[in-house]
């Protein structure tokens, strides 16, 4: 059955990075047999300047009505005058929310070919293999009520709140506890639960959980020590899980544990494993049309795509053969340039990309 599949290139590099998944996604369909087809819209700036809002009616249901959806990334300074509920950024946390995309998986994974690009020590780094599992739809970035009010005594104050329900907590822990399932069976908890009553609630439901999970094991860890601890011993994590804010936190600071961010997608997931699939990264607008960006991060994501949501893990092991092989001939980017390699651009690494898995299809 042919699959569809949204397209949202987004701002700056994003255009540019999605260029090259379209190239490795026209492969698979001609030469691997993957019957799928893709439609494009746009979001954030692109989706200011197309139609008024950072995510336009249109674009939604485009991504309603598809199997997964394919991000690039969104911003760009020339938006950020814009009030808040017209930002870019707003149009990425208002289609997560339309699609009820809860779970998003970021794996930090070091390439053995790019030991050297971490900033830790190599034996600190080398195989790390960690997964985060970030709350992406709840927390303190959407809890209610929020605004910056003036006080009595003339002062303005900002606030947010932080709140979870049982439910969300449930459905995320079980994410999780399934993730770590497919992995190395040992799953981390993060909180607050010494300082916030959300954590308490937080931590007694996925312990209420995990006894549907007794082959996991699972721990629990304050938000200050795993920062600490993903720094100091990284390879100690499996699967770690977590809210929304600390996990935007802990899962950029993961992301630099393997020297580049250019090298690493993403998976957000709903109730029924459809997701929505992007590179960790911004729309890096100091680098954006110059043919330098990185576009794996992004190749990655459609290799994420087809093992989490079209059910064809065999073209995903394709894909990441196929990224590995081109590591092993050298080719970098200039974001993961290692010593002796060769620095090619977005387009060319791209192409490489195709060529390696074009040798794999005959
Ligand atoms: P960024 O991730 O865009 O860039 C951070 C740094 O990493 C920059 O120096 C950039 O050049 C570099 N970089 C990022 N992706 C790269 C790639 N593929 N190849 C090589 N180098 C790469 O973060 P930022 O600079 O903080 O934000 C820029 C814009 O992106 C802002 O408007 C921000 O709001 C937006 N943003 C969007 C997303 C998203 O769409 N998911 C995520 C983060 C930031």
């Amino acid at each position: 059955m042919t699959k569809k599949i949204a397209v949202l290139p987004g701002d700056g590099i994003g255009i540019e990075i999605v260029a090259e998944a379209i190239k490795v996604i026209d492969l698979l369909k001609s030469g691997f047999g993957l019957g799928i087809e893709y439609e494009t819209a746009p979001i954030g700036g692109a989706g200011y300047d197309a139609a008024g809002e950072p995510l336009p009616e249109a674009t939604l249901a485009l991504a309603r009505e598809a199997d997964a959806v394919l991000l690039g990334a969104v911003g760009g300074p020339q938006y950020d005058k814009l009030p808040r509920d017209k930002r870019p950024e707003r149009g990425l946390l208002a289609i997560r929310e339309g699609l009820g995309l809860f779970s998003n998986l970021r794996p930090a994974i070091l390439y053995a070919q790019l030991a050297d690009a971490s900033t830790l020590k190599p034996e600190v780094v080398a195989g790390l293999d960690i997964m985060i599992v970030r709350e992406l739809t709840g927390g303190i970035y959407f809890g209610q009520p929020r605004g910056i009010r003036s006080r009595d005594d003339g002062q303005r104050e900002g606030f947010n709140t932080l709140v979870y329900s049982e439910m969300e907590i449930e459905r995320i822990a079980r994410s999780a506890f399934d993730t770590a399932m497919k992995r190395d069976r040992r799953l981390c908890s993060v909180d607050k639960a010494n300082v916030l009553e959300v954590s308490e609630l937080w931590r007694e439901v996925v312990t209420r959980v995990s006894s549907d999970y007794p082959e996991v094991e699972l721990s629990h860890m304050y938000v200050d020590n795993a920062a600490m601890q993903l720094v100091r011993a990284p390879k100690q994590f499996d699967v770690m899980v977590t809210g929304n804010m600390f996990g935007d936190i802990l899962s950029d600071a993961a992301a630099m544990l393997t020297g580049s961010i250019g090298m690493l997608p993403s998976a957000s997931l709903d109730e029924n494993g459809k997701g929505m699939y992007e590179p960790i990264h911004g729309s890096a607008p100091d680098i954006a049309g110059k043919d330098v960006a990185n576009p794996l991060a992004t190749i990655l994501s459609v290799a994420m795509m087809l093992r989490h949501s079209l059910e064809e893990p065999a073209l995903a092991d394709v894909i990441e053969k196929a990224v590995g092989k081109v590591l092993d001939q050298g080719l970098r980017t200039a974001d993961i340039e290692t010593e002796g390699a060769t620095v090619i651009g977005t387009a060319a690494m791209g192409d490489a990309v195709v060529a390696a898995m074009q040798e794999m299809s005959n």
